[in-house]
């Protein structure tokens, strides 16, 4: 039981990490990218990342 215990808790959790790091990877370039190309269906999600990026002081306009 104990040795579980021990493996469970330094097995690194590949899944989530591999996750976090994609869903860190398409914020950023949402954020400081993404001039309509893949939100110009939805002005107010291109809008939303906008002020977004002027609200961090990511370089925009
Ligand atoms: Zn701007």
């Amino acid at each position: 039981m104990a040795a579980i215990a021990a493996a469970t808790r330094t097995t690194p959790k590949w899944g989530l990490m591999t996750l976090t790091v994609l869903a860190a990877s398409a914020t950023v370039f949402l954020v400081g990218f993404e001039q309509g190309t893949l939100t110009g269906g939805l002005p107010v999600l291109h809008e939303a990342f906008h002020d977004a990026r002027h609200l961090l002081g990511f370089p925009c306009h």
